[in-house]
């Protein structure tokens, strides 16, 4: 359709909510429509991941992304004008065969989601749909938010080795109400750190949860359901942590360095074990094991049945991680993140494989992020039980979660709060 053709492709480059500078991609369409996105970068990356594209110059120290630009404006773009923004697929295959590389390392992961994301928006705007109906016509389903209440790891400046302390409101009648759950448990995280470390330790971790100066694992979850029971709800929040392995594995001598000691594999499952079984709340693990390891993945998921252990650096939101995975059953749940892949089309064949295999799709914002509000469209196209979406501050949360509140609030008597039933491998 000529109204829908792309007219013209402009990119920028902005800041996210690190100061890290990023892609923002705009697509316009012959019928007057847009479409924006902003690309989100991770701090704590797989080795798997597509590759983004930075300058490596003195500007941003090394950080900036005028290389990506120049790729979107000066080869995409050319081969876009003209396309029909609905043929997202065709667009995101054109992309994916002018980089001609397996990790999107020549026009690089930031350039090509950009343009992909940007691309859905205009189509969606040029049929006059909300982006998550425009990718799904059965779209009704709002995630269960997995809230970052504790950073540790790479996204904070603690000594707690695992990177994510999770509360997720499973007990909420809404999205909207889940939303107020974590307020209010935020709120009370901040009352005890005052109380307990002063006031220094409420400040904020990278992905807008708390980074306190505890010790261990079982010093957060004791702070936690503290919180919970608190705030009075501990019969409607379980709990998630990202281990996120990979960053305390140390390759050479084959042992995670945490809590002061050194674990082979088995010692790590063990101390993971315990933990649940001392803290029943927990549902699920992601990266429980560094990103390598397939069969202690498989190991795990099998000892600790009933637990969703997820794949993030471990699957990259890559086809051929998560296909192995279902192979040798590692795992049973794949953390969703698009930029990992560098175009939606590939992340929803990624998603599509993995619910097909009866594996679980939890999404995932990046720890660096805008306002941009795509991934919360995007999870609702999925009808995904679950995404982790960072801690409840800050505008490139808020944002998020408020878009949810403002798609619950369309979708109306059709849409469904996933709550209990976050966990689709489950009956
Ligand atoms: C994660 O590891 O799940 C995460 C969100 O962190 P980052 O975006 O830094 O990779
Ligand atoms: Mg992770």
């Amino acid at each position: 359709m000529k109204g829908r053709s792309i007219s013209s492709v402009k990119a920028l480059e902005i800041v996210d909510n690190r100061g890290m500078p990023t892609v923002r991609v705009r697509v316009r369409t012959e019928n007057g429509c847009s479409g924006t996105a902003d690309v989100p970068c991770g701090s704590s990356t797989g080795t798997y991941e597509a590759r983004e594209l930075r300058d490596g110059d003195e500007r941003y120290r090394g950080k900036g992304v005028r290389k990506a630009i120049h790729n979107i404006e000066e080869f995409i773009a050319p081969r876009l004008l003209g396309m029909d923004t609905t043929r997202q697929r065709d667009i995101d295959l054109m992309m994916i065969d002018l980089d001609g590389t397996k990790n999107k390392s020549k026009l690089g992961a930031n350039a090509t989601l950009g343009v992909s994301a940007a691309v859905a928006h205009a189509g969606a705007a040029s049929c006059g749909l909300p982006l998550y109906r425009y990718l799904n016509a059965h779209a009704y389903m709002l995630p269960v938010p997995q809230s970052c209440m504790v950073n540790g790891g790479l996204h904070a400046g603690n000594d707690l080795e695992f990177q994510e302390y999770c509360v997720m409101p499973v007990g909420a009648r809404s999205l909207a109400e889940a939303v107020r759950l974590l307020s209010e448990i935020n709120l009370s995280c901040k009352d005890l750190l005052a109380e307990k470390y002063g006031k220094g330790a409420t400040n904020a971790g990278e992905d807008g949860g708390f980074a306190p100066p505890m010790k261990s694992a079982r010093e957060a979850m004791d702070f936690l359901y503290r919180a919970v029971h608190k705030a009075g709800f501990e019969n409607e929040v379980v709990y998630g942590i990202d281990v996120a392995a990979t960053h305390f594995y140390d390759k050479d001598r084959r042992k995670y360095l945490l809590e002061g000691t050194e674990k082979d594999r088995d010692e790590m499952i063990a101390f993971l074990k315990d933990l649940v079984k001392e803290y029943p709340g927990i549902v699920s693990l992601e990266d429980p094991l560094f990103e390598d390891d397939y069969e202690g993945t498989s190991l795990i998921t099998r000892e600790l049945e009933g637990t969703m252990i997820i794949g993030d650096d471990f699957f990259t939101t890559n086809i051929h991680r998560v296909r192995k995975g279902v192979m040798e059953k590692a795992s049973n749940a794949v953390l969703w993140k698009p930029n990992m892949i560098g175009t939606v089309t590939e992340a929803f064949e990624t998603a599509h494989y993995a619910m097909q295999h009866g594996f679980s799709v939890v999404v995932s914002e990046r720890s660096g992020a805008t306002e941009d509000t795509t991934l919360s469209d995007l999870t609702v196209a999925l009808n995904a039980g679950v995404i982790k979406v960072g801690g409840i501050r800050g505008s490139e949360r808020g944002s998020e979660y408020n878009r949810f509140i403002e798609i619950e609030d369309e979708l109306g008597t059709s849409a469904a709060y996933a709550g209990r039933n976050f966990d689709k491998t489950k009956p």
